[in-house]
């Protein structure tokens, strides 16, 4: 024990003249080559940080040449025991990796290396042969432009890929993904996304059988902004619509007492905002409409919001016209993103608690291990 370093130092050595099988393939009785000197970080002896010294034997192989044995106590490459790694990892699921960097005293460049590593193992045995639906999404990585796309499992409410940008190329980095866990593109028969024509491109293009379902609260979002577009314009000669975005916005089930008669009141001063707010609420009923009588409402909805006379709404119900058969396809599949949303709020706390990612490489090992229902190695008291 060195007292003065707060170490525990453990060498291990093998007999002289033993013999080890090759690690490449499996010849008995190798003999030793040479052997280097290394250690491991191990779990902490009470305030001690404790490290395995050893040496490690090179065999010669008779067929392979010289090869460095494993040793059981740690992966190959690593500096740190398994148990120390299974240890930080516990550790990282919980906490932020700069935090249990501090707490262990290890560089946090070193724990990515284990997380990363961890992360690929775990999503590498996962097998995507029963999807049959997938959630598309993007997620800020960092303020302003970065990205990264989300392809959800919806039936496991699991991320199954994350990839940076929110271009059409990061389905096609999904549709390789996929086919090399086991997904079949042609079983997937329902895809549900925004209204991104990168997105729309990818899933044409990679996923041929797959109905497209626009997620029905990012349609609503539109006709909310669309709303509120109006409000704005006209708040410039109706001093009474200052301050009342949130009265437009919310649905009007969720406005209780003054909210809710303030929201009665504007909405009988024949305002052109309430015409707009009108026909966003008409939309809404559209989503509880039987398939066999979709097409006709929507259809209905849309000649009036046309003739509406209400710039921002006519905007809104073109970009509907233009994503006709995904906005319908909704009667028919009932599907919508709100896993997603659930999964983003949760990756972008995590990306809160770490005060950003500098690495969008980190983000997106950290969505995998918050989202991905990976089954990563655990401590618990009283495992051996
Ligand atoms: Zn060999």
């Amino acid at each position: 024990m060195d007292r003065t370093a707060n170490q525990l130092r453990l060498t291990l050595d093998f007999v002289r003249g033993a013999r080890f099988a090759c690690p490449a393939c499996g010849t008995e009785d190798c003999s030793v080559h040479d052997t280097e000197s290394r250690r491991w970080r191990h779990l902490n002896f009470f305030q001690y940080a404790c490290y395995i010294e050893a040496r490690q034997p090179r065999v010669q192989c008779p067929n392979c040449g010289v090869k460095t044995v494993p040793v059981p106590w740690a992966r190959p490459g690593s500096g740190f025991t398994l148990l120390f790694e299974a240890f930080t990892l516990t550790l990282m699921q919980d906490m932020p990796v700069r935090a249990v960097s501090d707490l262990v005293g290890e560089w946090d460049t070193r724990l990515w290396r284990v997380l990363d590593h961890y992360v690929t193992e775990a999503r590498d045995q996962r097998s995507l042969d029963a999807v049959t639906a997938v959630g598309v999404d993007e997620t800020a990585a960092r303020r302003g432009h970065h990205y990264v796309t989300l392809f959800v499992d919806p039936a496991e409410s699991a991320v199954m890929f994350a990839t940076p940008g929110k271009d059409a190329t990061t389905v096609t980095r999904f549709a390789e993904d996929f086919q090399a866990h086991h997904g079949d593109p042609a079983t997937v028969t329902d895809v549900t996304m925004d209204m991104s024509p990168a997105f729309i491109k990818g899933v044409t293009a990679h996923f041929p059988k797959a109905a497209i379902t626009f997620d029905k609260f990012h349609v609503m979002k539109l006709l909310g902004d669309a709303v509120d577009r109006v409000r704005r314009e006209e708040r410039k000669v109706r001093p009474e619509l200052a301050g009342t975005r949130y009265l437009w916005l919310k649905n009007p089930q969720d406005l209780k007492g003054k909210a809710a008669d303030r929201l009665a009141d504007l909405r009988q001063a024949h305002l052109k905002t309430g015409r707009a707010y009108a026909i966003k609420e008409t939309l809404q009923a559209f989503w509880d409409q039987p398939p066999e009588a979709a097409e006709a409402f929507l259809r209905h909805w849309y000649f009036w919001a046309t003739h509406s006379r209400l710039e921002p709404i006519r905007q809104a119900a073109k970009t509907i016209k233009a994503h006709w058969a995904g906005v319908l396809q909704y009667t028919q599949s009932h599907r919508t993103n709100a896993v997603l949303e659930g999964i983003n709020s949760l990756v972008q706390a995590a990306k809160a608690r770490a005060r950003g990612y500098r690495n969008v490489n980190h983000f997106i090992t950290i969505i995998y291990l918050m989202a991905g229902k990976l089954s990563l190695p655990r401590l618990t008291l009283g495992s051996g």
